[in-house]
Parts: C-alpha cells; sequence; structure tokens
C-alpha cells in the first residue's frame, strides 16, 4: 500500500496478463484507479470484475486496444470515461518477443510483430499520453524494458534492439520533458515467468522451461511492486531506472 497512489489514474498497456496484470492489482491495492488495456478483453473483463470485488472502492476501465495501431490508441485514449481520462501515470508495458532465431533465419512478421509491437506501439501510447500530461503539467511515464536492451545474446537480435530503442526512447522522452515535469522511469527486469516465456518460443514449454534451468525466475509481482515503488516516490525523487534479476541469474 502507498498511500501516495490513491486516487491517481494509471493507464497498464498489456494488463491482460503476466507484469501488466500484476502493475493493475498492486496500483489498485494501493487505491489509484486503473485503465487496463490489451487485445484479449475476455480477460480484461475477469481482471476488471476481480479488481472491483477485491478492490471496490477503485475505479475500473478496460479497453481492447493493439497498440501496433495508432488509430486504436488515439480513440481507446479519447475515450476513456470521465475524471479517468486524466492519466496520471502510465505503464508502457505491451511487449512480446518472437523470432527468437539466428538472423539468416527470421521471419517477417517475427521482425515486423516485434518492432511494431516494443517499439512503434509504445511510441503511439506515449504520444498520446504525454499530450495529456503537458497539457496537464505533469504526470509519470513507466516503461517497460528489460536486460536485454543492455547486451546481446544469441538469437535475441529483434528483441533486444526493441529493449535497447525502449532504453533510448526512456532518456530522450525524460530530457524532453523534465521541465513540465513528466517523470520517467525505465523498469530492466531479468527472467520473469510469465506466459512471454512460451510465446517467444512459440509454445514450445521445454524450450521455455530450459531457460530456466538451475535458476528461479521471478514473479510477475516482484516486477510490479518495483513498478509501484518506482511510481509511489516524491515529488521531487524519480527513480530514473531499476535492473531486477532473479537472484540466480548471472
Ligand atoms: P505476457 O506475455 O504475460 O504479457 C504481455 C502483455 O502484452 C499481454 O498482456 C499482451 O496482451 C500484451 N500485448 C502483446 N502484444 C500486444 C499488442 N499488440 N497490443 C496490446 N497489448 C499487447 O508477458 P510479460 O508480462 O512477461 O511481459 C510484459 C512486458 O515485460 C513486455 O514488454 C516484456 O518484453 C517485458 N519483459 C518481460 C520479461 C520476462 O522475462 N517475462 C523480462 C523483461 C521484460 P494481449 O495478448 O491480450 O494483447
Amino acid at each position: 500500500m502507498f498511500a501516495r497512489l490513491q486516487g491517481k489514474n494509471v493507464l497498464v498497456t498489456g494488463a491482460s496478463s503476466g507484469i501488466g496484470e500484476a502493475c493493475a492489482c498492486q496500483f489498485a491495492a494501493s487505491g489509484a484507479n486503473v485503465i487496463i488495456t490489451a487485445r484479449r478483453l475476455d480477460r480484461l473483463e475477469t481482471l476488471r470484475a476481480k479488481i472491483q470485488s477485491t478492490w471496490p472502492g477503485v475505479q475500473v476501465h478496460a479497453a481492447e486496444m493493439d497498440v501496433r495501431n495508432n488509430e486504436d490508441v488515439e480513440r481507446v485514449i479519447a475515450n476513456i470515461p470521465g475524471e479517468l481520462a486524466e492519466i496520471d501515470i502510465l505503464v508502457n508495458n505491451a511487449g512480446l518477443a518472437m523470432g527468437v532465431d539466428p538472423v539468416s533465419d527470421i521471419s517477417n512478421d517475427a521482425i515486423d510483430t516485434v518492432i511494431d509491437t516494443n517499439i512503434k506501439g509504445l511510441l503511439y501510447v506515449s504520444r498520446a499520453v504525454v499530450r495529456i500530461m503537458k497539457r496537464r503539467g505533469s504526470g509519470h511515464i513507466i516503461m517497460m524494458g528489460s536486460i536485454a536492451g543492455m547486451t546481446g545474446y544469441v538469437n535475441g537480435s529483434i528483441y533486444c534492439a526493441t529493449k535497447s530503442a525502449v532504453h533510448s526512447i526512456s532518456e530522450s522522452l525524460r530530457a524532453e520533458t523534465i521541465s513540465i515535469p513528466i517523470k520517467v522511469t525505465e523498469i530492466k527486469p531479468g527472467m520473469v515467468e510469465t506466459e512471454f516465456s512460451v510465446v517467444r518460443y512459440h509454445g514450445d514449454k521445454d524450450k521455455a522451461d530450459n531457460v530456466y534451468r538451475g535458476i528461479e525466475p521471478m514473479t510477475a509481482s516482484d516486477v510490479a511492486e518495483s513498478v509501484v515503488f518506482a511510481a509511489s516516490r516524491h515529488p521531487r525523487c524519480v527513480v530514473s531506472e531499476v535492473v531486477l534479476l532473479a537472484t540466480g541469474q548471472a
């Protein structure tokens, strides 16, 4: 529970599972109103019902939004009802890994999907929300980067490139909006066991499990704790970056 988050309006992208879902719950637990978005509306409706029954004082708005589609992003953000539209905090979390393959074998679909989601989608959402925050004269944008953005690894060319871009966007946005002020935080998790683990290997659970051999991965809640911690600091203080590793991870 962080008292400073009480009554804040928080938009979470990719809230239908994993880290985004955990963030939505932890913000709601601190009394923040949440706007939850993703493509799987059925999952969002289930989450909305859970939040409403667990934290009845909190407002929840669920909306289907594909971050790759700028018209979708603009329409959904323009249609957030009432005072919820005054977004205080954005958690730019939607993202995925596909095409975890040698460069010679990467499909066009993987290149387009990962870049469109992790970079272009993040920029579309940031642009729409920064306009609101500039008008309001304050705000906080939390980017879901990755330790993959700090390095490169075998078969990681597209994903690492996109998370490196998240870092560049975060640094640029922080410099650009410092006088408003809009806070910018980049969270860089290591191994977190979520649906992501299986999605990146096209549903091959054995390959996914192999990544964690001998290591206990973090949970989505572990990452969400850092997100709400960063979001709940005093206005004079910004958590600019968090690197969060599974304890056994080199
Ligand atoms: P999940 O697969 O559980 O969650 C990914 C979320 O992104 C889902 O809610 C999904 O919703 C959403 N999403 C994917 N594509 C789109 C799209 N085009 N439009 C809108 N939403 C989309 O994985 P995680 O929770 O692990 O991933 C969340 C973030 O954390 C990602 O940015 C990932 O890169 C990052 N991360 C994950 C790590 C890990 O080890 N798991 C480590 C470091 C960073 P839906 O399919 O319903 O649209």
